[in-house]
């Protein structure tokens, strides 16, 4: 009898190891068909360990680090392929939580206006150019010479408001940099300013 346990236990271990890869991807499987329970386990598991796991963090921090330095092409990897196969359902999420927070999404964004006037302002014009054809690096045009401009370049009379300011482009340019002069609205239209040799 005892001889018997001894063999079969020997026999369990070799069935074990000759199925070691079978037995992982069984179990792989397992997690995959049961996502949800997991999912729930993981985030129960996490709730009811998180002192544990706080200073299991801290007493490994550098171990931690350089896992991730040695694994950052990796994760890097993971992430895209993530992204590639899960694009449908971040969409999905993405426009539920919308849905579901939609009195917050319009709070915060109102705050984020109150709180950023000035970047505000400078997406508002740059898609507007975007919107006429105006191409190059904008964000440089509207920090350098955009906004610092108080004057018309050609007629040199002052901007009356951000109406009046105008960033005029080559219209004939249509796939490259096509940026000429800011103008005020009267130069600008239908290029007005070419017909003042003297101005230019
Ligand atoms: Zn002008």
């Amino acid at each position: 009898m005892k001889q018997y346990n001894i063999d079969n236990r020997e026999r369990a271990k070799q069935w074990e190891k000759d199925n070691a890869a079978k037995r992982a991807a069984g179990k792989k499987q397992w997690r995959v068909d049961n996502a949800d329970k997991c999912k729930e386990h993981d985030t129960q598991y996490r709730v009811d360990n998180a002192e544990k796991i706080k200073q299991y963090k801290i007493d490994n921090a550098e171990k931690i680090k350089q896992y991730r330095v040695d694994n950052a092409e990796g994760k890097k990897e993971y992430d895209k392929q993530y992204k590639i196969e899960n694009r449908e359902k971040r969409a999905t999420d993405a426009k539920q939580y919308y849905i579901d927070n939609a009195e917050m999404m319009k709070e915060k964004k109102t705050q984020y206006q109150i709180d950023n006037p000035e970047k505000c302002k400078k997406i508002r014009v740059i898609s507007g150019w975007k919107r006429i054809g105006i191409i190059g690096d904008l964000s440089f045009i509207y920090d350098n010479d955009y906004l610092p401009a108080t004057n018309c370049w050609v007629c040199n009379k002052v901007f009356e408001n951000s109406f009046d300011k105008c960033c005029d482009h080559d219209h004939s340019i249509t796939d490259g940099d096509n940026v000429r002069q800011i103008v005020c609205r009267s130069c600008n239209s239908m290029d007005s300013w070419k017909n003042h040799s003297e101005w230019v």
